[in-house]
């Protein structure tokens, strides 16, 4: 066995290095010759152990002390050759950077690697559609084209030449991992990777499939039909099973995610699944009554106004709203608001009557409601007023 190299220098760190120096300092190293980033290099690899050795000691304030005193002598009857086996981990400090350091290398590699030969499901395609406001109500079937991969006929999917066949891949004889053994904290820790020469797959593929090069799978132009239930709304997704991208190692395909988009509508506003709308009504109409036409989503229907309604009223017309998009005999209701219009230009006949209407209602005198001039302008009509000694019936001052 070489001579051990001292463990400040192994780190890089001055002897009163303070702790968070030494736990940095190891950090760095440690990730410098981490096995995950030099694989098969046995150099690095034993600089990754010699450093996980130092820093097991120097993090240690006790191990640390005997250290500095006695140099390596101080752990040469416990440790043996090499190993660092027999430490204990008294110092809370070393979960954290075990966290840390093995966080970053571990973290969702380890876990995806584990189940790499498995059956996996593809991932998920998105794609978008735009439908009216109608359509959103009634719910619409869409037709979609999308582009799918589907597997090569050529080969078979095998990605192989025709006539040649996929061969078992001699890194890893066709097992797609490779293992690792690396010293830690722990111990020796088996550290399973993808194999690089084949992806994991176990076969590499010597002749390609002229058609697919050797991927297995082709681009096809599909038209999709997406069923859209009555009730959806802007921006929300529909599903469709299994027309995502293939599956893994026999895995079910992904799932199509279309998004939809609902044009504005004219006349209707949405909220959750009820429907707003305004609806003009003339002034005869609000002070007498009557039986008028609204528009619905379910098209016109006949509403009757009370006499003196007033403008702004909200009626609400029940169960004429979104349907439910779980239980579509559910609707939400339609709520309208009844504006009184006034006229913008009348004949002179209209006007006449209206004269007469604010005769009847005592707002002027008949005599100034015959001879006054609408046309004039405002400054004018409020000077004959005050010549004329009419302001509601009291002479201005
Ligand atoms: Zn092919
Ligand atoms: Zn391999």
């Amino acid at each position: 066995m070489a001579e051990k190299r001292d463990y400040y220098e192994v780190l890089g760190v001055s002897k009163n290095a303070t702790a968070d120096e030494i736990k940095h300092a190891y950090r760095k190293v440690a990730k410098k010759y981490h096995p995950d980033m030099n694989p098969g290099d046995k150099n690095a690899e034993e600089k990754f152990k010699e450093a996980s050795e130092a820093y097991e000691v120097l993090s240690d304030p006790e191990k640390k002390a005997r250290y500095d005193q006695f140099g390596h002598a101080a752990f040469e009857q416990g440790g043996g050759a090499g190993g660092f086996g027999g430490f204990d981990f008294g110092s809370g400090d070393m979960g954290d950077i075990f966290g840390d350091i093995f966080g970053d290398f571990f973290g969702g590699g380890s876990r995806s690697n584990a189940r790499r030969n498995g059956p996996r499901q593809g991932a998920n395609l998105r794609a978008a559609v735009r439908i009216t406001f109608d359509e959103a109500i009634r719910g619409v079937d869409k037709e979609l084209e999308i582009t799918l991969k589907e597997k090569c006929n050529t080969c078979g999917g095998t990605g192989a030449k025709p006539g040649t066949s996929p061969e078992t891949c001699s890194k890893c004889n066709g097992t797609g991992q490779v293992v690792y053994t690396q010293q830690s904290m722990f111990g020796m820790v088996r550290n399973v990777q993808p194999c690089p020469d084949c992806n994991g797959t176990g076969q590499v593929i010597r002749y390609k499939c002229p058609d697919c090069s050797g991927t297995g799978y082709i681009k096809v132009r599909k038209k999709i039909k997406v069923p859209i239930p009555a009730g959806i709304d802007n921006g929300q997704s529909v599903r469709i099973r299994e027309k995502g991208e293939p599956g893994i190692n026999g895995g079910p395909r992904g799932d199509l995610l279309v998004n939809v988009n609902v044009s504005r509508h004219p006349k209707f506003q949405r909220q959750e699944y009820d429907i707003f709308s305004t609806e003009p009504i003339t002034f005869a109409q609000a002070a007498l009554g009557a039986t008028i036409k609204i528009d619905t989503v379910d098209g016109p229907m006949e509403y009757t106004i009370k006499p003196g309604t007033q403008t702004d009223t909200k009626i609400r017309l029940k169960n004429k709203g979104v349907p439910s998009l779980r239980n579509k005999n559910l609707r939400g209701n339609h709520f309208v608001t009844l504006v009184v219009q006034v006229p913008e230009r009348m004949t002179e006949a209209q006007k006449e009557a209206l004269r007469r209407f604010q005769e009847a209602m005592g707002e002027v005198p008949a005599a100034d409601s015959a001879a006054s001039e609408t046309a004039k302008p405002e400054h004018e009509k409020h000077e004959k007023h005050e010549r004329k000694g009419f302001f509601g019936g009291k002479k201005k001052k």
